[in-house]
């Protein structure tokens, strides 16, 4: 590369992905194919529309890539409508929402301190502020979905769109009890898989068709592919309302670059190997969830079952997370601070710590690891931040990393490892 500063930045960042255990749930490692795929050729293309229905010249090589991915999709999801064009999670929600209410419509969807995402409607969130928003979120003493009490919101506040889907709830979701409920209001019901995408693919969680009328994921979570989301439905009147809310409501020109890594991930999805990972995924999860409980900690609705959980540190050791956080971040260890149902802190001071196992699962951590990776996190955590014990654990967390390299290839001429500290590769370079 002629630029030296994005390389060395480049290169950092792989430093920094090698060098750290990543337990946030919603990221991943995309493979080389995905990486190659997005950063190809086709990023120099302008397609504004639809294959077959462009506003530009030259597009016969992007309107067959694009079928083969709207094809691929329609295929893994079982229905009968994509759009694969939506840059991010959050702009297809707005899509959905734009192709189905008015501003000022009402909205049913989880509150954000329960696990709900910003793009549900959050008022600080361009969703809350067209919209009129309503939450539901979990009992308080389950810590699960109440389903009685959504469908009572429902009923008292008529909406005419309900979202189901979080990014920080740890049980099933049921889009049977949703589907009953929007149609008791006669409202659409829009399921965001984003972060069980993986899960609903493999039918490791239930899928959420034929209940919902649009299903929305986001591509770089569990997933484990190319940034952006697509937008699935099987009604074709609900679809074209999609196509054109995303493009000319919202968007540009599509990304067909991004568009050839989603095509991508969408055939690894399809090979064997993927239902192992899912696997893999829900037993470490599991396993590193059952090292926090043994260990007297209250994990958010007592366990877990899918990739993630969220654990209220608070309450065990009187610390609010975010200094939790900094203390595995300094043994290596990412695990993201997070509010908790009927938090009592601040959002950027809260009790909660969320972790799962996408991330390392795909960088080959087994069951064990994942069981010591919970044995270490609960002896810094009681340890209260103790020095010694962030560093003697931090060495252990490098000998296990050292061990599963995310990108073999890229780091074949020179060792990550060799390396104690970012700041010591500023140093060097
Ligand atoms: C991550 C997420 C989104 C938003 O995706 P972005 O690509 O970050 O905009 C939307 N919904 C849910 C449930 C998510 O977890």
């Amino acid at each position: 590369m002629k630029d030296k500063e994005v390389e060395l930045l480049i290169k950092k960042e792989l430093i920094r992905e090698e060098i750290y255990l990543d337990l946030i749930p919603s990221e991943n490692y995309a493979s080389q194919d995905v990486l190659d795929a997005s950063g190809s050729v086709f990023t120099n293309k302008y397609a504004e529309g639809y294959p077959k229905k462009r506003y530009y010249p030259g597009v016969e090589v992007v309107d067959e890539l694009e079928e083969l991915c709207i094809e691929r999709a329609k295929k893994v999801f079982n229905c009968n409508f994509a759009n694969v064009q939506a840059l991010s999670g959050s702009t297809a929600n707005l899509a959905i929402y734009l192709a189905l209410l008015r501003p000022g419509d009402r909205i049913v969807s989880m509150n954000l301190n329960h696990g709900g995402h910003l793009s549900h409607g959050a008022h600080v969130s361009v969703t809350g502020k067209f919209y009129n928003i309503f939450h539901y979120g979990v009992d308080e003493k389950t810590e699960m979905i109440d389903y009685d009490k959504v469908k009572e919101i429902c009923l008292i506040t008529k909406p005419k769109l309900i979202v189901a889907g979080a990014s920080n709830y740890s049980r099933k979701i049921n889009w049977k009890k949703f589907k009953a409920i929007a149609d008791l209001v006669g409202a659409y019901l829009v399921a965001d898989i984003s972060h069980i995408s993986a899960l609903v693919v493999t039918n490791l969680h239930p899928n959420p068709f034929p209940y919902a009328d649009v299903v929305m994921t986001t591509m770089q979570k569990q997933i484990r592919g190319a940034r952006g989301a697509i937008i699935l439905s099987n009604n074709e009147e609900i679809a074209k309302k999609i196509d054109n809310a995303v493009f000319p409501g919202i968007q540009g020109g599509p990304q067909e670059n991004i568009i050839a890594g989603k095509a991508v991930t969408l055939f690894e999805v399809m090979q064997p190997f993927f239902k192992t990972y899912c696997k893999n995924m829900l037993a470490n999860n599991k396993a590193l969830c059952d090292e926090f409980i043994k260990a007297g900690y209250h994990v958010i609705s007592g366990g877990t079952d899918n990739h993630l959980f969220c654990v209220d540190v608070f309450s065990k050791v009187k610390y609010t997370s975010d200094i939790v956080e900094k203390w595995l971040q300094d043994a290596h260890i990412l695990a993201n601070k997070n509010t908790i149902p009927f938090e009592k802190n601040s959002p950027r001071t809260p009790s909660g710590i969320r972790m799962g196992s996408p991330a390392g699962t795909t960088r080959g951590l087994k069951v064990e690891d994942f069981q010591n990776i919970g044995k270490w996190m609960v002896k810094i955590i009681n340890s209260k931040g103790d020095e010694k014990v962030i560093n003697e654990i931090k060495v252990k967390v490098l000998e296990l990393l050292k061990k599963h390299p995310i990108y073999k290839d890229k780091i074949s001429n020179f060792d990550p490892f060799e390396i104690d500290s970012l700041n010591e590769y500023d140093a060097k370079k």
